[in-house]
């Protein structure tokens, strides 16, 4: 524990890690690091017919991933909310007795039925003279005062809201459970936070929380409401539209210093980036450099495209002996180490996540012999101009006789080959790639080759050709 500024993340275990929760995440923790403070992790479990427990070690797996860890002396908790219920429910009675809260027995419909009587949209505050007392059904509600009320906002700045469009909102309902708004507040004050840093959606919550925070004696901390997600139709990250699960991510193979980059850029520039045009920046560059202020309040684009660029950025920086680890991790464990160590610098460059790797090479690892799986357009592609049959079996030839084999001469080969058929390498190259590799597209021609080594390039070379004599034939 520090003695500095007290940061928290509250998440509700209530599905996947949420993207959004991750950026906010990262937030609560490049300040608290920087200041010297800490984070507090809060599991916000009181809705039991949503929370899972497996949920909260999802959280905090997630969380580690992207560089959170439990063990970093500013990290403080898990705290449960549900292991505070006594306290919510204390701190809303106390706002009874003080008379800022009051009991109220309306049903839902009677509520309506006045709204819609008196022209109004919500509660008009009804029983705010009523004197009742607890009972079963009633549910305590708070008093909104009359005036203004000013959220003092690090990223949004002053936002004043009229109490007269906040009507008099619950704080325990007609069972005696605490509802979000006061169980969050009475925590934050009770774990001693100084700063709520959150996602734009809760600032509606804001001006309510202030005034509680106000009426149970306390200096309202300081806030700051980050701008909310939004999908290439400008529509907020959804789980049921977006793919939003951080979990999800990582399992497609994407860095988490990759993703952490990412969404530090989002609402967000690191520093240099304007002048140099590149965004990327280590996590210590982050953590030094940003700033609340510095977030803009409009919403952010999650682009997942440039999310994936990012990744390749980082898989292209990664030192290669890193890369091979990582990427081999990847492999089926029959696969030849030594074999993918021999590709793997030439596979590096054209990435977007790690787990498209074992695709890119397999050709590499089918058994010698065994019959290659064409793919038919790739096939019918390559082979449908005149040339192409010639070609290979001159190249079949060519390969047949060259005494080192390796890539220099594998190319050299097979210019000396399509100069007299007068083609340029990226189209002599494809009956090749595709007799080889069974494909159009795949990692640089002549050092696959030579990786795959003579015998089975041979071999391949000439099954194809005589497949193409039989469809020719
Ligand atoms: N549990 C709330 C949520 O998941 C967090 C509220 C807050 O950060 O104050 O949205």
């Amino acid at each position: 524990m520090t003695n500095g500024p007290r940061f928290r993340f509250a998440p509700s275990p209530t599905g996947s890690f949420h993207v959004g929760g991750a950026r906010t995440a990262l937030h609560n923790w490049a300040l608290a690091r920087r200041l010297g403070g800490t984070f507090v992790l809060r599991i916000e479990d009181t809705d039991e017919a949503r929370n899972r427990p497996e949920w909260t070690q999802g959280i905090i797996d997630a969380l580690a991933w992207i560089g959170i860890s439990a063990d970093d002396p500013h990290f403080e908790g898990p705290h449960f909310q549900s292991e505070y219920a006594a306290a919510h429910v204390a701190a809303a009675h106390r706002l009874f007795e003080q008379g800022d809260a009051y009991y109220c027995d309306l049903s839902g419909e009677q509520i309506q039925e006045r709204a819609k009587e008196l022209g109004l949209s919500g509660y008009d505050g009804h029983s705010r003279d009523r004197g009742l007392g607890p009972g079963p059904g009633r549910v305590l509600r708070f008093r909104v005062p009359d005036g203004i009320t000013v959220v003092n906002d690090l990223v949004r700045g002053e936002v004043s809201f009229e109490n007269s469009t906040i009507e008099d909102f619950v704080l325990l309902r007609g069972n005696g459970t605490p509802v979000f708004l006061i169980a969050n507040v009475v925590d934050d004050i009770e774990m001693g936070i100084t700063h709520v840093v959150r996602a734009e959606e809760h600032l509606p919550n804001t001006p309510k929380q202030q005034m509680l925070w106000q009426a149970l004696g306390h200096e309202p901390p300081q806030w700051a409401h980050v701008p909310v997600l939004v999908n290439e139709q400008r529509k907020k990250l959804s789980k049921r539209r977006d793919k939003v699960a951080l979990e999800q991510y990582r399992d497609e193979g994407f860095l988490a210093d990759a993703m952490v980059n990412y969404l530090m850029t989002l609402g967000w520039t690191p520093p240099g980036a304007e002048e140099s045009g590149s965004e990327i920046a280590s996590w210590p560059e982050i953590e030094a450099a940003f700033r609340l202020e510095d977030v803009t309040h409009s919403p952010a684009f999650f682009d997942v495209k440039k999310l994936a660029a990012f990744n390749g950025d980082y898989i292209r920086m990664m030192p290669l002996d890193e890369f091979i680890e990582r990427a081999g991790a990847e492999l089926p464990i029959e696969w030849d180490r030594a074999r993918f160590t021999a590709i793997a610098p030439h596979i590096q460059e054209r990435l977007t996540t790690l787990t498209e790797v074992p695709d890119k090479v397999d050709f590499l690892f089918w058994p010698d012999d065994s019959p290659i799986e064409y793919d038919e357009a790739s096939w019918d592609k390559a082979f449908a101009a005149d040339w192409a049959r010639p070609l290979l079996d001159d190249v079949l030839e060519a390969y047949g006789a060259i005494a080192e084999w390796n890539a220099d001469a594998l190319k050299v080969a097979l210019e000396d080959v399509m100069a007299r058929y007068e083609l340029k390498l990226g189209k002599a190259q494809a009956p090749v790639r595709v007799a080889v590799t069974g494909r159009s597209v795949g990692p640089p021609l002549f050092e696959s080759l030579e990786v795959l080594g003579r015998y089975e390039t041979l071999r391949r070379l000439s099954d194809a050709n005589e497949r193409a004599a039989a469809r020719a034939g």
